[in-house]
Parts: C-alpha cells; structure tokens; sequence
C-alpha cells in the first residue's frame, strides 16, 4: 500500500519538481487558466443547448470566449513567444465583441407589453404571454 502511495504521489502527481507533468510557473498557471476559461465556454454552450432543447449560444459563451482568447494572447505573446499561438488568438476577439454588441443591440430593442411588461424580441407584433398588441 505505501509503495503504491509512493508510486501515484511521487512518480506521477510530483515528479522531477513538475506537478502533474508541468513545471509551473506565473505564467504557467495564466496559460492554464486562459485554457480552463476558454475550454469551459463549451460547457456554458451545451448547457444552454440542453436547457432550450434547441443550439442556442447564451451571451456568456462570448464573454468566456474573449476572456480566455485575451489570456491565451497574452501567454503567446509574452511568455510563449510563439507566431502560431499569437496568431491563433490575434484576432478572435473581433468577433466575440460584435456578438456581445449584438446581444446588447437586440436586448435594448425588445417591446415590454404594456399588458403584463414581459419583454419581447423586437420583431413581435403580439405578446406571447397574454396575447395582448405589442405597439412599437
Ligand atoms: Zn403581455
């Protein structure tokens, strides 16, 4: 038992001053986090899909998105110095930003009903809830 301890604690977790096969750093632990943030947005995405019982993308996937691209930019750029990293994620955040703008365009434009203030997607003419006319 103590020699399989031994074996899984310092031949696997901590080996060679390396936790779980890495040599951590500052920098390290950025490009990590910059991946843990990035990968999690599929979750975010999938979970929202679920929920919907239909592919939607929620507003968070972006956020996520930019975030984790942003720090993964920056790991590229200033600790990596790598051209394939840096220009993986040099323009990514062009588009998680104009989904963000158009997320906050669409949430302004939506008709709260007068009957029972539910807000509405912009191109309605009724409101789903009570059926009363949306007026623009
Ligand atoms: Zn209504």
């Amino acid at each position: 038992m103590d020699s399989i301890i031994h074996f899984i604690w310092h031949d696997l977790i901590w080996h060679n001053d390396k936790f779980l096969g890495v040599a951590w750093s500052a920098w390290k632990i950025v490009g990590w986090l910059g991946n843990a943030i990035f990968f999690s947005r599929f979750f975010v995405q999938w979970y929202a899909t679920e929920k919907k019982k239909q592919v939607v993308i929620p507003q968070a996937f972006w956020w996520l998105s930019l975030i984790g691209s942003v720090t993964l930019l920056c790991y590229g750029l200033f600790y990596l110095h790598d051209s394939v990293v840096i220009f993986a994620y040099a323009f990514t955040w062009i588009p998680y930003i104009r989904s963000l703008m158009i997320h906050r365009q669409h949430k302004a434009a939506r008709i709260t009903c007068a009957g029972c203030g539910q807000k509405n997607p912009p191109q309605s003419n009724f409101c789903p809830n009570c059926g009363g006319k949306l007026t623009k």
